[in-house]
């Protein structure tokens, strides 16, 4: 049994200081206004128009860039995730997936949830530690049986269903600017999920600083020192 990090990966390339992306959206935009002539090579035309189309809700011109994220979750997050109609998904299926097998280390792969803590950082009180425990006892029974029900001869889509909610999965979301804008909204305030936070928050602010003005109006808090965002997601 294997328990790990949840983690992101931005598949698509984005230029130098996304310059490109915003001119994509620009080159599209100005054919409403007939502004072609307005154009700038160096980008500040494009960080311009972009900043008025966000200011002004012509928000269907940021449909015209796109943008894929590898996701490293839990199926629970996941389950979240595939909640968003407008974008494309592609997921490790556990129908296929034969964990068992050599190729997965004969092993499931579970995510450690952000709200259990790990003594790794800090020490633990009483009742964490029956939390924690609770929690590996429940993966190892659900190792135990998963693997149980393949040796006595389930097939993989058969044998899932004593698999749990935090069961490790990989997901790619492709969505357009504008949906993950919806996405980010939905997804990184206090009401979202944290652990659907602890993906989104890092998310929107790595893409504020990577791409200029499209996502700026979006506010996130969140913490960036890793200790600290941990120990004050436990209460
Ligand atoms: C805090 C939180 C709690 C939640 N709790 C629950 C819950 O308890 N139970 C539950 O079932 N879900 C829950 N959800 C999921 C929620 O109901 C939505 O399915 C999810 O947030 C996707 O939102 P969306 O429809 O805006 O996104 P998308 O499906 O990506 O749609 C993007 C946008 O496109 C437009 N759109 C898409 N489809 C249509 C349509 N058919 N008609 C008109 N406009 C459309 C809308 O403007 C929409 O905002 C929760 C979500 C959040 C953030």
């Amino acid at each position: 049994m294997k328990i790990v990090e949840p983690k992101y990966e931005i598949l698509t390339d984005i230029s130098q200081d996304g310059i490109k992306e915003l001119q994509q959206i620009e080159r599209v935009a100005r054919v409403c206004y007939k502004s072609e002539d307005k154009i700038t090579p160096d980008g500040e035309s494009a960080k311009k128009l972009v900043g008025f189309l966000v200011k002004q809700g012509h928000e269907a011109m940021l449909e015209h860039s796109q943008l894929s994220v590898l996701f490293t979750c839990d199926r629970g997050v996941a389950n979240e995730l595939v909640r968003h109609r407008i974008a494309s998904f592609a997921q490790e299926s556990t129908r296929y997936c034969n964990y068992s097998k050599e190729k997965f280390g004969g092993e499931l792969t579970f995510i450690w949830p952000s709200y259990i803590r790990g003594e790794q950082y800090c020490e633990l009180n009483d009742s964490e530690v029956t939390i924690k425990s609770s929690f590996l006892e429940a993966m190892t029974y659900a190792e135990k049986d998963y693997k149980l029900m393949i040796a006595n001869g389930m097939r993989p889509e058969q044998a899932r269903c004593v698999l749990p909610l935090c069961l490790k999965t990989e997901i790619v979301v492709t969505a357009n600017y504008r949906e993950w804008r919806n996405i980010f909204k939905l997804r990184t305030p206090v009401a979202a999920h944290p652990q659907m936070r602890e993906l989104m928050c890092p998310l929107l602010m790595e893409l504020q600083k990577k791409i200029p003005v499209v996502f700026d109006d979006i506010y996130t808090y969140w913490p960036a020192d890793d200790q600290t965002r941990k120990g004050s997601m436990v209460k």
